[in-house]
């Protein structure tokens, strides 16, 4: 006998041993992270508390926070962006850096208010140095996003920019063709328009996101919940 601790398991296995059993078969505990149903939450706090601490994709283990999206759970306008940069990362809230300030703008500018809409990202963690979400990132992320939408049963959906775009409406059209026209995804109107990075960047391009934000205003006006 050696002067060291038995390990885990090892006196169980010298017993089999002892007693003469020689083949075992080992049960595998799953430690897989349940995957969601779609359609099985039911409110905006129970999908956050099955994300919370996601190990799903290769994210998480550069997020500081994961941004799950906030505003008004009953809200009949969201809007949806790609995915958490530096300032959300640190803060866990959607669209509080300087982009987050001109969104804030453009909602006010159709007589609404942060907290009447309903703001989330399709990655709801960041990417390392924002850059663009990858495949199998999207795959994983998207269905939360769809269940918020479920959850949330908007009348409009304004998605910001060519990647929020393309993953709701699962198309690789480019934004500047989809921009300003009316689709349609998970049976909810949407209204792609520009991300407002890119405006910050081309401000000239403000008065196309005005004229977008006008079919949404009035849309909701003029049509019943
Ligand atoms: N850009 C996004 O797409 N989402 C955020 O939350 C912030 C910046």
């Amino acid at each position: 006998m050696s002067g060291r601790p038995p390990a885990e398991g090892e006196n169980d296995l010298e017993f089999f041993r002892d007693i003469g059993i020689q083949e075992l078969y080992l049960t595998k505990t799953s430690t897989a992270v349940p995957a969601l149903v779609p359609g099985t939450m039911r409110d905006l706090p129970g999908l956050a508390q099955f994300l919370a601490g996601c190990p799903r994709c290769k994210l998480a283990s550069t997020r500081t926070n994961i941004v799950f999206g906030q505003g008004n759970s009953h809200a009949e306008l969201m809007f949806v962006g790609e995915a958490p940069g530096r300032d959300e990362d640190e803060q866990g809230l959607a669209f509080v850096g300087r982009a987050g300030q001109l969104l804030t703008k453009i909602i006010e500018a159709i007589g609404r208010t942060r907290d009447d809409v309903y703001i989330a990202n399709v990655l709801k963690c960041r990417p390392p140095n924002n850059r663009n979400p990858e495949r199998d990132e999207v795959q994983t992320c998207k269905p939360f996003l769809d269940e918020q939408i479920r959850l949330i049963a908007p009348r409009v959906i304004v998605t910001l920019g060519t990647f929020a775009a393309q993953a709701l409406l699962e198309t690789d059209e480019p934004i500047s063709r989809m921009r300003g026209q009316w689709r349609s995804a998970r049976g909810v109107r949407v209204m792609p328009t520009f991300h407002p990075a890119f405006l910050l960047r081309s401000p000239d391009r403000k008065k196309d996101v005005w004229e977008d934000m006008k079919l949404v205003r009035d849309y909701l006006a003029t049509t019943r919940g």
